[in-house]
């Protein structure tokens, strides 16, 4: 429910901030109409703190009505005049997993795009498996934006009111998620490394307590369900081409006003390392064990060689071995790559986590017992000092 109390001075501050046209100006005090989804934007610009929304009580609220799985659709720059945006693979990647989830609720998959320009995701989108693409292209959408962004997506739940909707915990999602969550008023369960359904319900699954235990988090009380999941974690599903999505076309008033942020200048600087760790088919890392950052480097040559990338444990990037972008693990990147070298690198729950998923693992360590072990496919109990240089010469001939 929402209310405007006696404080409303008539400022009329909250008439073009509404998305949905919900508001009126009736004897110099705002009234809200049949429009309003309690999208809460009127509420944060309100000058005299007049907009009131209370919502019921979570647990005695009946959820029937909330159906289908949400993806949220990220795009990527791509500096190509044709097509300046495509779609980032972690909105694949949560495809992928939503539609295994999907079909378990018996629920719709759905993609949610917001752009200012269409280029056919949606042929893109249902080859990943979404049913439904919930579409809204406005010129306002040319750019990522917190508040703008926010709004839209917090109008189309109230409308269409899925039961649980994936962010990737990229740098958007971590900005975009918790600006839903808030506003919605419900939980949002952060860097999910798993997701499975019980009893109807998400079971959302995240390393806890610096990574050494597994939380099992559900959300009984609140809906939608709503979760980031890292990039690299969930396994791409194979593209069914030619599978098409129905397209929803959804309708949004935007008003410049609610952008509060404005970009006055854009500088794109690309670090090579970090665009590519995430993506790269063979890494090879190092850790506290190369001991010098002049060590560290003989890394650099030996992945040149392997046409790699090079990857650092987090002791390695505090000690300058390597930039942070470089990190793997569980406050840097995950990586799936084919081939993942590790010298050096003890095997942390919270280093582990961000690269279990490789294919193939070899780790070099001089303690025979170094839980790395644990997951590598080889392992090579000796000095890592020793090794790097017999590889690079092997290599060169
Ligand atoms: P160490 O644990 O010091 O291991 C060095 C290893 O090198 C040892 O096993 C040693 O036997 C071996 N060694 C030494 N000399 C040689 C040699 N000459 N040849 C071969 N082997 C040798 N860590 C990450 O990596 N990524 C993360 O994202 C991350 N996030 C974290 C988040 C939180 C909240 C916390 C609490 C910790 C996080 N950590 C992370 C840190 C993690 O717990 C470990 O401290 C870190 O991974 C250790 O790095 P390391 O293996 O390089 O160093
Ligand atoms: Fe409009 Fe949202 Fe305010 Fe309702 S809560 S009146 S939809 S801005
Ligand atoms: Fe009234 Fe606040 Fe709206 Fe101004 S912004 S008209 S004070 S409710």
């Amino acid at each position: 429910m929402i209310e405007v109390s006696n404080k409303c001075i008539g400022c009329t501050k909250c008439v073009p901030v509404c998305p949905f046209a919900a508001i009126n100006m009736i004897d110099k005090k705002a009234t809200m109409n049949e429009a309003c989804t309690l999208c809460g934007v009127c509420v944060q610009i309100c000058p005299v703190k007049a907009i009131t929304i209370t919502r019921e009580e979570a647990s005695a609220r009946d959820f029937s009505g909330f159906k289908g799985v949400w993806v949220y659709v990220e795009l990527a720059e791509t500096g190509d005049k044709t097509h300046p945006k495509k779609i980032k693979p972690v909105t694949f990647e949560l495809l992928s997993e939503g539609r295994k989830l999907a079909d378990e609720l018996k629920e719709d998959l759905c993609a949610v795009l917001l752009t200012d320009k269409n280029h056919n995701y949606e042929k893109e989108l249902g080859a990943y498996g979404a049913d439904k693409v919930y579409m809204v292209e406005h010129d306002e959408l040319f750019e990522y934006n917190t508040d703008i962004f926010s709004t839209v997506i917090v109008s189309l739940v109230n409308r269409h009111k899925p039961s649980a909707m994936l962010y990737g915990a990229s740098i958007q999602g971590r900005d975009l998620a918790p600006r839903v969550a808030s506003t919605l008023y419900v939980g949002l369960t952060a860097d999910c490394t798993a997701l499975a359904v019980k009893d109807g319900l998400l079971l959302q699954s995240r390393p806890a307590f610096g990574g050494n235990i597994m939380a099992d988090i559900l959300s009984p009380n609140s809906r939608p369900q709503l979760a980031t999941v890292r990039p690299n974690v969930m396994k791409l599903a194979e593209p069914q081409l030619g599978r098409a999505a129905v397209v929803v076309r959804e309708a949004a008033k935007l008003d410049k006003s609610l952008r509060r942020v404005k970009v006055l200048e854009r500088k794109i600087t690309r670090d090579s390392g970090a665009a590519r760790i995430e993506s790269a088919g063979v890494i090879v890392s190092g850790g506290r064990g190369m001991k010098t950052k002049d060590k560290f480097k003989q890394l650099e040559e030996l992945s040149g060689l392997l046409g790699g990338v090079v990857g650092a444990s987090r002791a390695a990037v505090d000690l300058g071995f390597k930039e942070k972008t470089h990190q793997v693990g569980q406050s840097g990147a995950t990586v799936s790559p084919k081939l993942y070298l590790s010298f050096g690198i003890s095997g942390a729950v919270q280093h582990i986590v961000g690269m279990k998923a490789s294919d193939v693992i070899i780790a070099v360590n001089k303690d025979p017992n170094a839980p790395i072990f644990n997951v590598a496919k080889y392992g090579i109990v000796g000095d890592a000092h020793e090794i790097v240089p017999k590889l690079i010469e092997a290599l060169k001939k």
